[in-house]
């Protein structure tokens, strides 16, 4: 059983059954109004940055192939000059702790940076607002249009809004998409009608959760799916910048005319015009405090700005500060001055260890891969003259992208030879694999399993060697 009051105030009592309890919160739809200003600027500016890149990359040549490719179906990943095999996975390990590193650095000095700015779930929603907005208008008209009763008008301007979208979405899972197969035989593919079954599913895969999560889910992804929002907490500390409205300065908060002496009225700088809440893209009211909700995305900085420049006040009263900053009054040197705290230290020393050891493995790296492996068809066996032969498989993979000849030579036993061709010719990026025949006199080494060493050299360039230990097995 349940209660609820009757108008007269007298309690009510309702069946259990006939209580109904959401499983979800109701969603309201939000209609982030347009700002302008610095942060916006600055949130543009990422948009075409990471967008450039995105967008453009794949089409830059190199070497008579794209500049970047991840070619799943030969496994090999061509990055500018490198070309990286499954046996490179160890980079690959190291440019994720990289980026993991990086997050909690840029988190713990100045919040949710990465949010705000770079997250493709921000760039791709900035981007179908901006779309939104040209073709429906600003937030008032939005509301409105949304609203109305269907219509000619509201049905063309739908359609006109989804045609673009689906266009863009269509475009980025195409993008997306060409980073894994060659971009240019891609294009050739759509033109002709020719593509593939897996390339039509993953174009509109992509399309279709850049339509649905920037056209629709939009701050219901930072808010239910986004596993940064909920751990990103942990990472801050009282020193950490976040965008914070200065509720000293602000309130009292309440409407007043542009000349009145409002201290002397008794109230604060907030004019309680609730603009900030109106441009921000989570629907939060930043005068409540941090709340997970807020993607750091300083619209409500901009719009705040722009209303203390009206009124004739400081700017600032909404504003990128710390915790500590807030209670002791500290100004921007007393912030810039507690940055250099244990914390971030740490992570900046691990950090730049990290990345000066990946540009040394880079530099250093040596073009050429060697993998041994026993024949198991063929053990060791007794040939000519007491000699003992043993097979081995040698895989080896050439990672530059210029056909190449390598020698190969074995050691780690007396008078240890290849009685096979010692020449390997591999292609440009390419792999061989070749039976080489090892032979030892009987009494070269002990019974059983020796330890021997093949070594791979190219023969134009003799820095290019490797070196890999197998078992030579002795049989009496
Ligand atoms: S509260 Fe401000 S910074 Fe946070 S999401 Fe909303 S507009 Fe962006
Ligand atoms: S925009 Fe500024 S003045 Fe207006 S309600 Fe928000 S904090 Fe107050």
């Amino acid at each position: 059983m349940s209660a609820e009051r009757t108008p007269s105030g007298a309690a009510k009592v309702i069946p259990i059954q006939e209580v109904e309890q959401a499983l979800y919160e109701v969603r309201k739809k939000i209609y982030p109004r347009a700002v302008h200003g610095t942060f916006a600027a600055w949130r543009w500016a990422f948009v075409w940055l990471t967008q450039l890149i995105f967008y453009g990359l794949c089409w830059l040549p190199w070497n008579d192939r794209q500049a970047v490719l991840f070619d799943l179906v030969h496994r090999k990943f061509y990055i500018f000059g490198w070309v990286f095999w499954p046996q490179d996975v160890f980079y690959l390990a190291i440019i994720l702790i990289i980026s993991a590193l990086s997050l909690f650095l840029f988190t713990t000095v100045a919040g949710r940076l990465w949010c705000g700015y770079a997250c493709p779930q921000t760039v791709y929603t900035e981007m179908f607002l901006w779309v939104e907005r040209l073709v429906e208008g600003d937030r008032a008209k939005r509301m409105k249009l949304d609203g109305a009763p269907i219509s000619a008008h509201k049905l063309g301007l739908k359609t006109a809004k989804h045609t673009i979208w689906i266009a863009m979405a269509l475009w980025t899972g195409f993008t997306f998409v060409g980073y894994f197969t060659p971009i240019r035989e891609l294009a050739a593919e759509v033109v002709s009608a020719s593509l593939g079954p897996w390339e039509t599913f993953w174009i509109l895969f992509y399309g279709f959760a850049t339509y649905g999560n920037a056209g629709f889910m939009r701050e219901q992804v930072c808010k239910y799916m986004c596993p940064y929002a909920r751990f990103q907490g942990v990472m801050f500390d009282p020193d950490t910048l976040v965008i914070t409205y200065d509720r000293e300065r602000g309130d009292p908060r309440g409407a007043r005319g542009r000349k009145t002496d409002h201290r002397a009225a008794g109230l604060g700088d907030c004019v309680d015009c609730e603009i900030c809440v109106q441009v921000c893209p989570t629907g939060i009211d930043i005068r409540n405090g941090l709340q997970y909700e807020c993607i750091g995305c300083a619209a409500c900085i901009d719009a705040c700005d722009q209303v203390m420049d009206k009124m004739g006040y400081a700017r600032g009263l909404i504003r990128y500060s710390t915790e500590n900053a807030l209670r002791s009054h500290w100004g921007r040197a007393d912030i810039l001055r507690h940055i250099a705290r244990p914390r971030v230290i740490v992570y900046t020393v691990f950090l730049t260890a990290i990345v000066v050891a990946l540009m040394w493995g880079l530099a250093v790296r040596v073009p050429l891969k060697v993998n041994v492996m026993r024949d198991r068809a063929a053990l060791a066996r007794e040939v000519e003259n007491e000699q003992i032969e043993n097979v081995f498989r040698l895989q080896v993979m050439n990672t530059t992208e210029a056909a190449r000849r390598y020698r190969v030579s074995v050691e780690g036993m007396q008078e240890i030879s290849i009685a096979s061709e010692p020449l390997i010719e591999v292609g440009p990026a390419g792999s061989h694999q070749v039976a080489v025949r090892v032979r030892a006199p009987r009494g070269a080494g002990r019974s059983g399993a020796n330890t021997i060493w093949f070594v791979v050299r190219a023969e134009d360039d003799q820095r290019v060697v490797v070196r890999e230990k197998a078992s030579f097995l002795v049989i009496r």
